[in-house]
């Protein structure tokens, strides 16, 4: 054989919150060569794959029969010996309900190695968002993971109801919907208490977890009628009655609230991530995409010159990122803005720079042009070089006043703001959405313009700041929410402000 056989790695990738993925599985994800997937892995969790990785979907499409485990196993194996690393990527943990371990055993038999990643079982996980702690001092000292939906092929069941309505502790039902009816009556019948609590927690750690709490002998009923769907667990024992008092999801202060991003992608994970943490559905729907422009005469220039300049104005930490890398491209770093009097317009903006070692001079208290050049008014700038640096598209005040002031200014345009083609599924969800956040003016144009009729024109619509809603309202559109502080902590602030009046 020429090249070595590769790994493969049996990965869990946790009960659906992307968060709870582990360190470990991310980093087999970002090298491997190889991804088989099932259905229920978080959204998202493909992000950090290398992109000339070979992402292959493994799970059941609705309607189309399953592909059948030994061709999982031989393509699994064909990889691995074709030197490949391969990440076989499962719901939850691989050995749980996972059929990981019969993959594994495929493997040894073929004489792969392979390394197995626990993950986050639903079990535990779906459970604790419910505020249910499958064991407790008073309460239960045992847990049982059972399947409630066995293999159909197995002649008699293996489960032995007897034992599971003895069994000293909680039960935790897997795959159990569907069989929750007969499976809820057998256990009775084997002298489980009809009485006992029991609950269904539905699409646990995801957006829109929900959970049902009943009796075992009321919790089939309780299901239909609230129309549980999978992926649903079912838990039976005194434990679900805790969740009275530790139900902690649905406090959240923006627990069951949609709310739409519209930053471009790469900047909207600050804020997407904060909306999560207050207990949001966060539908990213990005407008916009920053689409460098270092190549360009204008840009050579004033980086060449960078050291003559006496001001350097810095409109958005986009501006910074992308300065700085031209700078590195030109062999210069931060002292290359030694010399010179650094603005930047706002609080975000002088973080960017923070962050690459300069304390901006001037940051105005405002995130608006205006106050920028307010705020410059300390600053002698007649018959000195000034550098703009910004979007091409961006407005003019800056600029204006520096002339005005007798500065010498270049502007120059670091990157273009282009309009993102939103994604269907996207749209879609943002059809049921409570609010839209826009964060700049060209989010409002380029939405309400790549969405026409399909906006969610019953979302109430938050916005950054004034030039932000009067681009808005010039869109035809009511602002509900303007920030009191321009920035994005002060855009959650008067979103979280709005959700609870008074
Ligand atoms: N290996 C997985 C389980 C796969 S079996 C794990 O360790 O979690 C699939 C069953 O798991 C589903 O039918 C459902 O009962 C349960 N399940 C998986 N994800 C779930 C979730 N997010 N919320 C509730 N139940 C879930």
């Amino acid at each position: 054989m020429s090249a070595r056989a590769g790994v493969v790695y049996l990965v869990g990738a946790g009960p659906g919150d992307p968060g709870l993925m582990t360190a470990r599985s991310l980093d087999l994800i970002a090298s491997a060569d190889a991804v088989f997937y099932d259905r229920l892995i978080p959204p998202g969790a493909l992000g950090g794959a290398r992109s000339d990785a070979e992402l292959v979907y493994v799970g059941k499409a609705p309607g189309d029969p399953p592909i059948p485990q030994e061709e999982i196993g031989e393509r699994l194996i064909e990889a691995a010996l074709a030197g490949k690393s391969v990440v076989r990527l499962k719901g939850g943990d691989p050995f749980v309900f996972g059929r990981g371990g019969e993959e594994a055993e495929a493997l040894r038999a073929a004489g792969v190695e392979f390394e197995v990643v626990p993950g986050v079982t639903a079990g535990v996980a779906a459970t604790a968002y419910a505020g249910i702690p499958v064991t407790h001092r008073d309460d239960a000292s045992a847990v049982a993971f059972v399947t409630g939906h066995e293999d159909p092929e197995k002649e008699e069941s293996a489960l032995d109801w007897q034992a599971l309505a003895r069994f000293p502790g909680t039960l935790v039902f897997y795959m159990g919907v569907k069989r929750l009816a007969a499976n809820a009556a057998a256990l009775i019948e084997a002298g489980r208490d009809a009485e006992e609590p029991a609950a269904a927690v539905e699409r646990g750690t995801m957006d829109g977890q929900r959970t049902i709490v009943a009796t075992l002998g009321t919790l089939a009923d309780a299901v239909d009628q609230e129309e549980v769907k999978a992926p649903a667990l079912i838990v039976v024992g005194s434990v679900v009655e805790r969740r009275e008092t530790l139900a902690w999801l649905e406090r959240r202060p923006l627990h069951g609230r949609r709310i739409v991003v519209t930053r471009a992608r790469a900047q909207a994970s600050g804020l997407a991530a904060t909306l999560r943490v207050l207990g949001a559905e966060v539908v990213e729907l990005p407008a916009i995409r920053i689409e460098p422009r270092l190549d360009s005469e204008e840009v050579r220039k004033a980086v060449d010159s960078i050291r003559d300049y006496a001001l350097i104005c810095l409109t958005s930490p986009n501006g910074v990122r992308l300065l700085f890398e031209a700078l590195r491209a030109a062999g210069l770093d931060a002292r290359a803005l030694a010399g010179a009097t650094v603005a930047a317009i706002g609080p975000g903006t002088a973080r960017a720079l923070a962050k690459g070692g300069i304390a901006a001079d001037v940051v105005p208290e405002k995130f608006v042009a205006e106050s920028l050049v307010e705020a410059l008014g300390e600053v002698e700038v007649s018959g000195r070089k000034a550098l703009v640096a910004r979007a091409v598209e961006a407005r003019d005040v800056i600029p204006e006043w520096l002339q005005q002031q007798g500065a010498e200014v270049d502007v120059v345009p670091l990157y273009e703001t282009v309009r993102e083609e939103p994604d269907a599924e996207a749209i879609e969800a943002a059809q049921t959405a409570d609010y839209v956040t826009f964060t700049s003016s060209s989010t409002v144009t380029n939405l309400a313009e790549a969405l026409g009729d399909r906006f969610p024109s019953a979302a109430r619509i938050v916005s950054i700041g004034p030039i932000t809603s009067e681009t808005a309202r010039g869109a035809g559109l009511e602002v509900d929410v303007e920030a009191a502080t321009h920035d994005i902590d002060g855009l959650i602030a008067s979103l979280l402000a709005d959700t609870s009046p008074g």
